[in-house]
């Protein structure tokens, strides 16, 4: 079993109250030990008193750790005030379970090293009546040099108990390296990185044999990268993570904002899948996103099964997919994006395209509440927007039989994407009606029965936040499906404009809801278990 450790610091001896209670707390949300950190109540007066109370009174088992400032911490006392606190973590009745002590003084010369290898032998030997050692090694910066050497020196130990290297993660690749330190372990021992990238170090230290990993309490704010307890547990399901279990990744750059994690994980959950997907950002070039596919997918133990991509890596996925010698769906082919890429058991890879389900489904659900009986099958159809998502709709509209026109605000754009289209879809073998392209000013909205509004506008935070794509005198009707494939916010002027004349509206949450369950089955072979009502937890909202 892997343990959740909650590290809890403690400066002064009037927090103790305070630090018992978040351990309580953390307790109940399903830790199983607590670090005490007293780097700087180790250097007040009457620090043995406070320590052994922390230690006494702690709810769950304790590790007792005075960091040193070369490490991180906030110790820059004396030895003996570090071993007066190892005094009190090995007298108090019972003891505390762990003391860390750094790899650096644990080696050194001094009486504190000497004090911290009897302490080590004493617990090894002394049949639990006093603390193990836990040997640690931590860098702020970047993957420490001489990794290797530093933790074999450390298993070589025979008396300390638990060896721990913790390293600030610069890509998403150094967790692989924190992986394969577990898989060798010689000992129990602890690998993880520190920052937004080593979310995936922290969260699968089960699957590697990890001997625990840390979380943090609700009460003790953000750290970049370390989930809090109950998000381990009930969103990651920290306690059903084993060696089998499947890992699936989203690639974007940026990849924070991304609510694939949320979406997937729950469906995974639901569905009692035993995998989890990861926010992992790959860099913006091509160079960076095959690094890291590259790294994912020669871990076999990883068992990498796939990942969603999204800007600006749509291209290169299709790219990467042809250099190991897959298989590019031809709708993906066809658009010249993919934004999935499933590995088969085999190993081969496969890229699709799921922006086309994401624009197809909801698509045909509304057609279907309109009582269009052959759904969008002859339908007049306006996209606008030839960029990636405009491409997608119109091969979506054309492949389910739609009468198809593409306009953008750059009309020279929708006439070369139609062009391109025509000839792609047919190249590949699709069955698609013929893409008209025209300007924006030649339009008359009043010859559609269905408008995909496929720009950026109206996107939160972007140039064009409160723009609508359409001109003014542009008439809208009740009898038309007017849809959005921004989804942040919810409503864009576009899409106020169409519930004001009174359309069928979808939102750009139900696409992506919709592209997302295509994903899942490629991935899966499943249905998700829901997907009308699915939350967008980060707004609140439900997808229509
Ligand atoms: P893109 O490839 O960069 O294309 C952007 C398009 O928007 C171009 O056609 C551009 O026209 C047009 N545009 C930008 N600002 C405009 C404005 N102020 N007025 C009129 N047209 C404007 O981007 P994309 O990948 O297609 O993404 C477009 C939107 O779709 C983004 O908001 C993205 O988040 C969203 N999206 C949503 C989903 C989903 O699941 N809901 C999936 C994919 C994308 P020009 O050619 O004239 O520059």
């Amino acid at each position: 079993m892997t343990f959740i450790a909650v590290a809890v610091p403690v400066a002064r001896a009037d927090q103790i109250s305070a630090a018992l209670e978040t351990a309580r707390v953390a307790k109940q949300q399903g830790a199983d030990l607590v670090e005490w950190r007293v780097d700087s109540l180790a250097q007040e007066p009457g620090a043995a008193s406070a320590v052994t109370r922390l230690v006494q009174d702690a709810p769950l088992p304790c590790i007792v750790t005075v960091r040193h400032v070369a490490e991180g911490g906030g110790f820059c006392g004396t030895d003996e005030q570090r071993q007066q606190v190892w005094t009190a973590a090995s007298t108090a009745h019972p003891p505390a379970a762990y003391v860390d002590v750094e790899l650096a003084t644990y080696l050194s010369d001094s009486e504190a090293g000497e004090r911290a290898r009897d302490m080590a032998r004493l617990g090894r030997l002394g049949g639990g009546n006093g603390p193990r050692v836990i040997v640690s090694f931590h860098d702020f910066d970047g993957r420490p040099p001489g990794l290797s050497a530093r933790i074999a020196e450390m298993w070589s130990d025979p008396a300390s108990a638990v060896s721990k290297v913790v390293w600030t993660a610069r890509t998403p690749r150094d967790n692989t390296e924190a992986f394969e330190v577990l898989a060798g372990r010689a000992k129990p021992t602890i690998a993880l990185c520190m920052g937004e990238h080593g979310l995936m170090s922290r969260v699968l230290a089960p699957k590697f044999g990890g001997f625990l990993t840390y979380a943090r309490s609700d009460a003790q704010g953000t750290a970049p990268g370390q989930p809090t307890v109950e998000e381990l547990v009930q969103q990651w399901g920290f306690r059903s993570i084993g060696p089998e279990t499947r890992v699936y990744g989203v690639l974007a750059n940026p990849v924070g904002h991304s609510r694939s994690p949320a979406l997937h994980n729950r469906w995974f959950r639901d569905g009692r899948v035993d995998a989890r997907l990861f926010a992992i950002a790959a860099g913006p070039t091509w160079e960076s996103f095959k690094a890291t596919l590259v790294e994912l997918l020669s871990l076999d133990a990883l068992h990498f099964s796939g990942c969603a991509v999204s800007l600006p890596h749509k291209l290169n996925a299709i790219r990467f997919v042809e250099e190991r010698g897959g298989v590019v769906d031809p709708m993906a082919r066809s658009i010249g994006a993919a934004n999935t890429i499933s590995v088969a058991s085999d190993g081969t890879l496969h890229a699709s395209n799921s922006d086309l389900a994401g624009v197809r489904d909801p698509l045909l659900r509304a057609a279907s509440a309109q009582g269009w009986s052959d759904g969008l099958a002859a339908r007049r159809a306006l996209v606008i927007g030839a960029g990636g998502a405009g491409r997608a709709a119109v091969a979506a509209l054309a492949c389910a039989g739609a009468v198809v026109t593409l306009t953008n605000r750059t009309a020279a754009r929708a006439a070369s994407v139609a062009e391109e289209l025509n000839g792609s879809l047919h190249r590949n073998g699709l069955s698609a009606r013929a893409i008209a392209a025209r300007s924006l000013q030649e339009i008359d909205t009043r010859d559609f029965e269905v408008i995909v509004q496929a720009t950026s506008a109206g996107m939160s935070g972007g140039e064009g936040a409160d723009d609508d794509p359409l001109p003014q005198a542009a008439a809208l009707s009740s009898d038309m499906i007017a849809m959005d494939v921004v989804y942040t916010p919810r409503e864009t002027p576009f899409l106020r404009r169409a519930a004001r004349a009174g359309a069928h509206v979808v939102g750009g949450w139900s696409m992506f809801v919709a592209q997302a369950a295509q994903q899942y089955r490629n991935w899966t072979g499943h249905d998700p278990t829901t997907i009308d009502d699915v939350v967008d937890t980060s707004a609140g909202r439900s997808a229509s």
